[in-house]
Parts: C-alpha cells; structure tokens; sequence
C-alpha cells in the first residue's frame, strides 16, 4: 500500500509543509465558481464571470452586486465543514507528521478542522475589517447584514480581508510561506497542478527531496518534478496516512 510508504516517509522528515489546492476542497463539496457548469451558471445569475465580480474594481465601482455574490456564493458554501480530508490532515498534524500548511482559498478550511500553523495567502473570509477604523468584523456579520455590510461607527463598506483578483497577495504572508517552503524536507501538494498559482508561487523556494503530489482529480497534471505521484482523491489519501498513524500508535 502507497500510504504505508508514504507514512515513512513523513516520519522520517525534518519538516514537511502541505500545499492545500483547490482539488481537497472541492472533494469537500465546495463550489470552485470557475469552471464548468458552476462558472456557467454564476454568469447567468449575474451577468458577470466570477473573474469578474471577484475583481478590486468590481469591488470599488460595485458594492451592491459583489456583496449580493459574495454572500450567496462564498459565504454560503461555508456552511458546509470541513469534511474528512481535513480531518485526517489535523490527526497528522496531531502526530507531528506535517509542519505548516499552505493556501490560497479563503474559506479557513484547514483552521476550521483545527489545524495550526496555516498560511492562507489570500486571507480568509473569516477576517473582515472597516477600511477607516480597522474595526474587525466575524464572517457572520457580513453574512447577515442587509445589502452592503457597513461599519457601525463610520457606516461605509466593511472589506473581506481577502485578496481579489488584480491585488498582490499580501508580502508578510508571501514572506512567511516562503520560509515555511524553505525549510521542508518534505513538500506534499494536495490537489492543485503543480503549474497552478499555489505551486508556481512556493516551488522556487523548495530544496527539499521528495515532493509528493496527489492529484485528487481525473484532469491530466504537469507533474515532471514530482518525485512520487499519486492520481487518486487527496481526502481518502490523507485518511489512509491518519489511520496507518492511528494504528501504529495503537500498536506501540
Ligand atoms: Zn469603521
């Protein structure tokens, strides 16, 4: 069995960093808004692509209709938790097994699940501040407000403190992933090409020996600097290395 291998592997690691792409948390059911009939119906209910909405200009010059899909679209696939997949990465991250975990989806899934040590690159929609008295706002008052969220002491617009497209994801947070990567012995890819932003972003700062990717879908990756490659769902992948944990611990 590959997992048992791979087990070994991350425990005979110094350090192991995970990058969390979009494949695991689509097998959780979270919509991607992107791609194929999800995309084609986001541009039927609202008469833009989701590149589009998702855009610091929308933003800025359409507040009404951002907030009216940020609301119905993202904020409301939160209400789905985190499901197995994450699970098994907070039992790894219980038995020391992986060090830092990376991303650049907003829904805090990996928190969530508990886990620790997270670097969400392009924030999270649980972080929500006043652009003019930096008052920190839950995901749940966006949630609920009615229209554009304002703030309750300057009434203008309360900002996600997510990155949108045509914004430079935050240099603390590029800084902090980096040195994470830096120091894996270890880098394990969940679910997104190694050609994706995600990946393109932090390989050039890896010098570690062994990269295993888990592809966690049927579509054909560019994988040439992998050193092990697994096509197969990054959820029940993760879920055979907690268990193979789980019973050696059992065992001993
Ligand atoms: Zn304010």
């Amino acid at each position: 069995m590959k997992g048992k291998n791979i087990l070994q592997i991350l425990r005979d690691s110094r350090y192991t960093v995970v990058l969390s792409g979009s494949g695991l948390m689509a097998e959780n059911g979270y919509p991607l808004l992107r791609d194929g009939e999800e995309s084609y119906e986001i541009e039927e209910k609202y008469g833009y692509s989701f590149e589009e909405i998702f855009n610091s200009g929308f933003y800025s010059a359409r507040k009404e209709l951002f907030f009216r899909f940020y609301k119905e679209e993202v904020l409301k696939a939160l209400e789905t938790p985190p499901g197995e997949g994450f699970q098994a990465l907070k039992k790894l991250q219980d038995h020391d097994l992986i060090n830092a975990i990376i991303t650049r989806r907003i829904a805090g899934l990996e928190e969530r699940a508990g886990c620790s040590n997270v670097v969400n690159l392009k924030g999270t929609a649980y972080d929500n501040s006043c652009p003019v008295c930096g008052k920190h706002y839950p995901m749940e008052y966006i949630r609920d407000s009615k229209g554009v969220p304002l703030c309750e002491k300057c009434l203008v617009a309360i900002r996600p403190n997510v990155c949108l497209f045509g914004e430079m994801i935050d240099n603390g947070l590029m800084t902090r992933a980096a040195a994470e990567v830096e120091k894996a012995d270890v880098l394990l890819v969940l679910g997104a090409s190694l050609t994706s932003p995600l990946c393109s972003q932090m390989l050039q700062y890896y010098t570690g020996t062994n990269l295993i990717l888990v592809t966690g879908g049927t579509e054909r990756y560019s994988d040439e600097r992998a050193d092990i490659v697994i096509n197969g769902r990054c959820d029940e992948f993760l879920k055979c290395l907690a268990d193979g944990c789980e019973q050696a611990a059992g065992a001993e």
